[in-house]
C-alpha cells in the first residue's frame, strides 16, 4: 500500500482543544446565566486548564491546534497571545458557540464566522484559516461559506478517519474529521444543573480507549484526532492520562504530530485531484 503521508511519515497526530470556557453552557442553556456555579466550571478552561495544557505540549515539543470562540477569546486576550505565541494555531469556533444548523431568527451565519475570525485576528494579527462547528453540527451552507471566505479546512464531519475533501466542485475543503469516542466531554462530562449525570468515566478507562485507537491508526498507517477542552482535560488526573497517552505514542517511529493547518494544506499538496 502507498503510504497517505509525505517522507517516511506512517501515522499523524492532531492533538487539538477547544477552548470553550463556559460558552457552550450558556449556548445552550441560556438560564443558567444566573447560576454562577455551573459558569465556572468552564472559566475553569482559560482560567487555569489552558496553560497546564500547553506546558505539557512544550514539554513534549508538539504543536497543535487551539479553537476559540469570539466571545472566549474577547474575555481572555493574554490566554490567546499566549497560546499564540507558544507556538500553535488559533482557529474559528464561532462567536458564542453558535451550533450553525440550530441558529435562530435573526442570526446570520455568515456573519458569526467573520466576527469569530475578526475577534481572533484582532487579538493574534492573523486570520483563522480553519473552523471546527460549535457542537460539530454544521448547516447545509457551512461548507459554501467557509469556502467563499478562504478557509483551507473544516473539522466537524465524521465521514473518515484520514483527511478527506468536501464540498461543491469548485470549492473544495479539506475536512479534518472527529469523533465522538476521539472527544473528552462525553467521557468526563457531569453538571446536574444542566441534566448531565451518566457516570464519568475515569482516566485510565479514556487511555485504553484512545490508546486502542491510536494503536489501529498507527498499524494502518492513518490519522489518530484529538478534541479535547481545557475545563476538562485541564483536570490533573485526565491530564495524566494524556500524559501518558503522549508518552504511549512517543514509542513509535514515524508518527508526526501537526497542527490542523499544517495537515490540511500538506494532504492538499499531496493528493492534487
Ligand atoms: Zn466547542
Amino acid at each position: 500500500m502507498d503510504s497517505l503521508w509525505h517522507d517516511n511519515t506512517r501515522c499523524v497526530v492532531t492533538l487539538t482543544f477547544d477552548i470553550d470556557g463556559p460558552s457552550a453552557t450558556l449556548r445552550r442553556n441560556p438560564e443558567l446565566a444566573d447560576h454562577p456555579s455551573a459558569i465556572s466550571m468552564g472559566e475553569f478552561g482559560p482560567r487555569v486548564g489552558t496553560r497546564r495544557i500547553l506546558d505539557l505540549l512544550e514539554r513534549h515539543e508538539i504543536p497543535t491546534t487551539f479553537f476559540i470562540p469570539g466571545w472566549v477569546a474577547e474575555r481572555n486576550q493574554s490566554v490567546v497571545e499566549e497560546v499564540a505565541d507558544r507556538g500553535h494555531e488559533i482557529a474559528n469556533h464561532g462567536y458564542l458557540h453558535e451550533p450553525p444548523s440550530s441558529l435562530g431568527p435573526g442570526e446570520d451565519e455568515g456573519a458569526i464566522l467573520d466576527l469569530g475570525s475578526d475577534i481572533l485576528e484582532s487579538i493574534t494579527g492573523l486570520r483563522p484559516l480553519g473552523y471546527r462547528s460549535p457542537s460539530w453540527e454544521l448547516s447545509g451552507d457551512s461548507l459554501r461559506l467557509l469556502h467563499d471566505r478562504g478557509f483551507v479546512y473544516d473539522s466537524s464531519l465524521m465521514g473518515d478517519d484520514i483527511p478527506y475533501f468536501v464540498g461543491d466542485e469548485g470549492k473544495k475543503l479539506v475536512e479534518l474529521p472527529v469523533h465522538w469516542s476521539l472527544d473528552d466531554a462525553p467521557y468526563y462530562t457531569y453538571m446536574p444543573v444542566a441534566g448531565r449525570t451518566a457516570p464519568m468515566a475515569t482516566p485510565n478507562d479514556v487511555l485504553t480507549a484512545w490508546q486502542w485507537e491510536f494503536d489501529g491508526a498507527y498499524r494502518a498507517g492513518r490519522a489518530f484526532m484529538l478534541t479535547m477542552h481545557p475545563h476538562t482535560t485541564g483536570r490533573f488526573a485526565r491530564l495524566e492520562a494524556l500524559d501518558r497517552l503522549i508518552q504511549h505514542i512517543k514509542q513509535h517511529d514515524n508518527v508526526e504530530f501537526m497542527r490542523c493547518i499544517n495537515l490540511a494544506e500538506q494532504w492538499n499538496q499531496d493528493h492534487p485531484e
